[in-house]
Parts: structure tokens; sequence; C-alpha cells
């Protein structure tokens, strides 16, 4: 079949294989994914998503293969978002708000997500060892279409109609796409604070414990075995919860100092840590929490960036999707679920039949109004978000009204569905045909 478009996908992280995947429906878009490493792989850690990003893995025709290898195959019944609890004090705490939901939070080994969604990619679109280092836009005026030329580290290059940049929070397609609206075309140069990842003040340490030894001989077994915790006290939350078929507990502990946003963070993001360094960061916390953390036998130390919210996630034919658009710190759990409702509206809007060749740019922009008051409303509200489980917030440790305001941190989950995104996508592209 004739291609009305050829496509590069820059990131084979979850956002770009969603992407191809959602694309592989379209038999008349052509789909290159080109990957920095080796191999798609993802860190050995856990990922949860929530109902709408289920709803999307359903209409992509991927739910058999993911309840498969989620914690429990997902049947739509009330289940548990997180169980909020005071920990921060030696004795036993108490449990101050439990957020319920359809669903409940789904959750996945992140190496079984990205094999599934590599499962579905179709052969022969995958090029590894291909690092993006730069792009040039060649207008129209020099040739006949206007196409994109890439660049890549190991001097090799290629050619698309729309460069989509899935490539994380240090993207170099955002910095590019930035730097060059500023110097090229005039654009203001506070838009240049969007390039560099803030540091959040917080570090998280993630570890996995095998569920065996969160059990007792005598049959009892540790809470955040059948229910997802939020463990909270100042300045310091965990998140744990169990994966893989229940086998696995997930377990994130961060720690914030506040009065460190902003600052240089200096060395890699994330470096090997020792248990015993977590353990002494939660001395004191009730017993269950000693228990749990005393579980750990290897960890991870990971600096929590954000980016500041971009005003725009596309220019001419380059757009951005997941993380390289709106990074953000993971106190709603909800980046990797951001991303695949931006890759499953971005490829509604492609595959539509309205857009062309020559209506790309008009249809990005149709993708940027749907995607980029929601992404970037969980962008702020994920920081917030953290502010409150750390008694950070206006509300401090005041702890029912503050149980209550957490509930409100959801409803962006609840305002539309991804089909009603897209249908409202259709509607913008549908205005802008009859406005040609
Ligand atoms: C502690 C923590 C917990 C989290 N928990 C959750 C959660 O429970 N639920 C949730 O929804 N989200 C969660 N997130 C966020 C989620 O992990 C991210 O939002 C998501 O993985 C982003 O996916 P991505 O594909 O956009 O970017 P990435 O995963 O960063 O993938 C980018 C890909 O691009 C490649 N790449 C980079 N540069 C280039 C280049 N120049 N050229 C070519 N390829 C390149 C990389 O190698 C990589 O494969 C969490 C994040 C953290 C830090």
């Amino acid at each position: 079949m004739a291609k009305k478009f050829r496509v590069a996908i820059c990131g084979g992280g979850i956002s770009g294989l969603t992407l191809a995947v959602a694309l592989s429906k379209y038999p008349d878009i052509q789909v290159d994914v080109y990957e920095a490493t080796g191999q798609f792989k993802e860190i050995g850690a856990g990922v949860m998503i929530y109902a709408r990003t289920w709803e999307i893995l359903s209409l992509l025709g991927m739910a058999q293969d993911f309840s498969r290898i989620a914690h429990a195959p997902p049947d739509g019944s009330l289940g548990i978002g997180f169980d909020y609890r005071r920990s921060d004090k030696p004795e036993v705490g108490s449990r101050f708000y439990l957020f319920q939901m359809p669903y409940g939070c789904i959750r996945f080994h992140r190496a079984h997500f990205l094999d599934a969604l590599v499962a579905h990619l179709p052969a022969g679109i995958a090029h590894f060892g291909k690092r993006l280092t730069s792009y040039t836009y060649i207008p129209v005026a020099q040739r006949r279409e206007p196409q994109i030329f890439l660049q890549f580290a190991d001097g090799s290059a290629a050619t698309c109609d729309l460069l989509v940049g899935c490539d994380g929070i240090k993207s170099v397609i955002r910095k590019q796409l930035l730097e060059d609206h500023v110097y090229k075309q005039g654009g203001d140069p506070r838009l240049l604070e969007h390039i560099e990842p803030i540091w959040s003040g917080m570090v998280a340490y993630r570890g996995l414990i095998p569920v065996e030894r969160l059990k007792e001989a005598d049959g009892t077994e540790h809470r955040t075995i059948r229910s997802p915790m939020m463990y909270c006290g100042k300045s310091k939350h965990i998140v744990s919860y169990s994966i893989s078929a229940g086998s696995i507990v997930n377990v994130v502990a961060m720690e914030t100092n506040l009065q460190l946003y902003g600052a240089p963070w200096k060395g890699p993001w994330v470096t090997e840590c020792s248990p015993s360094e977590i353990q002494e960061c939660f001395k004191g916390w009730e017993p269950e929490v000693q228990e749990m953390l005393g579980c750990l036998d290897r960890a991870t130390k990971w600096a929590i960036h954000e980016l500041k919210p971009l005003p725009f996630y596309t220019k001419d034919r380059v757009v951005l999707v997941g993380d390289a658009a709106h990074g953000m710190t993971p106190h709603q759990g909800a980046g990797a679920g951001q991303a695949i409702e931006d890759a499953y509206i971005l490829a509604e809007v492609l595959g539509h039949p309205n857009t062309t060749l020559a209506s790309l740019p008009k249809a990005l922009v149709t993708y940027e109004r749907v995607r980029l008051p929601m992404a970037n409303h969980v962008l702020q509200g994920s920081k917030q978000s953290g502010d409150m489980y750390e008694f950070n917030g206006p509300l401090e440790d005041n702890l029912v009204p503050l149980g209550l305001q957490i509930g409100h941190q959801w409803d962006w989950l609840w305002t539309s569905t991804p089909q009603t995104e897209r249908n409202r996508a259709f509607e913008l592209l549908t205005q802008q045909k009859a406005s040609l």
C-alpha cells in the first residue's frame, strides 16, 4: 500500500513502543523506531496504571496479554488505589485515608510490560544503536515536500516526514525544538528554561522483595502483599505494592529536601545503594515499615527530576510524546499512563483520513490541544501530591482534610475517557478540514 507519510519514532521506551503498536493499525503510515541502546530494555521495578490506560491497552487489542502479566487479571471491580497510613513514629501507625476506584491500580513488572509491547511490534521497524544527535528540517522551498534529516551518533543518517520525540525526560529533540524556536524563529528566550530537567530535591530508593520473605511461618503476611500501601511521614514516604501475579513486592522509598528544589544534581541520576542506607533513612518508622525494608537485599537510588510544563508539544513536523513532553515526579504513578494516552491520541490523529502529508502540522496541533492540558495538569498535580504525602502541603499533617484532598488529586481520571478524548480530536480535525 502507498504510504501517506513516514514517521520516525526516536526512543523505544513505553511511549515509543506504544505509539509504534498503535500506528501499526494504519498500513498507509510508514513507521521506524530508532532506539539509542542495543535493545528495548526497562529497569527491574514496578509500574502501575489505572482504568484509563487499561482502556487504551484494550482498544489496542492487548488486554489479554497484559492481563497475564498484571498483579491479577483486571476485572473492573472496585479495588484499592492506595491505603494511606501515617507511619513516621516507632509505634504502630494508622490509616488516614483509603482510596478506592474501579480497577484499583493495575500493577506490572516493568520488564514484562515492555516485553508485552514488543510482542505486538511489527517486524523490521526497530533500529538499535541509533542515538539521535540532531535533526534538520529541510523546508518546502528547497524540495518538493519538506522532510526531516536525522543524524545519529554512529555517523548514520535517515529521513522522515514526521519526527516523534519519545526520547525521555533528557530529550535531545525537546532541546533542539526549543533552541531552534528561540534562536532561529525569535521565540521567547524563557522557553530555554524548559530544556533541562529540574531536580525535585527528592531521592527515591527502589527495590524488589520476593513475596515469600514477607510471609511468616504461621501464615500471617505483610499488609502490602494484598494492598498497595502509601506509608507517609514528614518529608518522606514509601510506596509499596505487589506485582508479577503477586510474587514480588515493589518498594519505592522517597526522601525530600524542599530547600533543594531546583538545585543542580551532581553525578549520575541512578546509582546502586545499600539497603542499610534506606533502613537508616526510615529508622524510627512503624514496625511494618521496618520489617519490609529489612527484606531488601539490593536497591538503587534515583534523583527524581521533573520538567517545567511546556507551553507547546509540537512545531512544524516535530512532536514530543511521554517524558520528553512532560517528564514528571512519580507521585500519582502516572508518567507512563500519560505517555500511553499521548501515544494513543497521536496515533488516532495521524491515522485519521483527514490527516495527510500536507496537513501534518495542523494535525499535530490537534494532538497538542487534546493532550497538553491534561498531561501538564498531571505533571503539576504530581508535585502537589508528593507534598501532601510528606505533610509539606498547605494542610500539613491535618490528616482528615488531607485524606479528602488526596482523594481529589485523582479527579482527572474521571473527567473524560481516552475514547471521548479521541472523539474530541476527531471533531477538531473535521473543523480544520471545513475551514480549509
Ligand atoms: C520512581 C519512579 C516510579 C514511577 N512509577 C510510575 C508508575 O507507577 N506509573 C506510571 O505511569 N509512571 C511511573 N513513572 C514514570 C514512568 O516511568 C515514565 O513516565 C515512563 O517510563 C516514560 O516513558 P518514555 O518512553 O516517555 O521515556 P523513557 O522510559 O525514558 O524512554 C526513552 C527511550 O528513548 C531512548 N533514547 C533516549 N535518548 C535517545 C536518543 N537521542 N535517540 C534515540 N533514543 C533515545 C532511551 O534509551 C529509552 O529507551 C515512574 C517514574 C519513576 C522515576
